[in-house]
């Protein structure tokens, strides 16, 4: 139900497409590991583009929310 949730564009509800596959070596105990991220987005641009300012609207919220209580908390 989830998955299903994150397939679609919160903003105007169409089927998300992969923007973007990449892979990044990891390198572990054993040896190197693989691991292959998958940007996702709204097929849209334009939609994509306010998407991502919502995103990064709410982390700026988010850690302006943190380093208030840092403030609080530090005195
Ligand atoms: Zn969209």
């Amino acid at each position: 139900m989830d998955s299903k949730y994150k397939s679609k564009c919160p903003r105007c509800g169409k089927e998300r497409i992969v923007l973007n596959t990449w892979v990044e070596n990891i390198k572990t105990y054993s040896g190197t590991s693989q691991l292959v991220h998958t940007h996702t987005g709204c097929p849209d641009p334009e939609c994509q583009k306010k998407v991502e300012a919502d995103i990064a609207a709410q982390r700026a919220q988010i850690e302006n929310m943190l380093l208030e209580r840092e403030k609080k908390n530090s005195k």
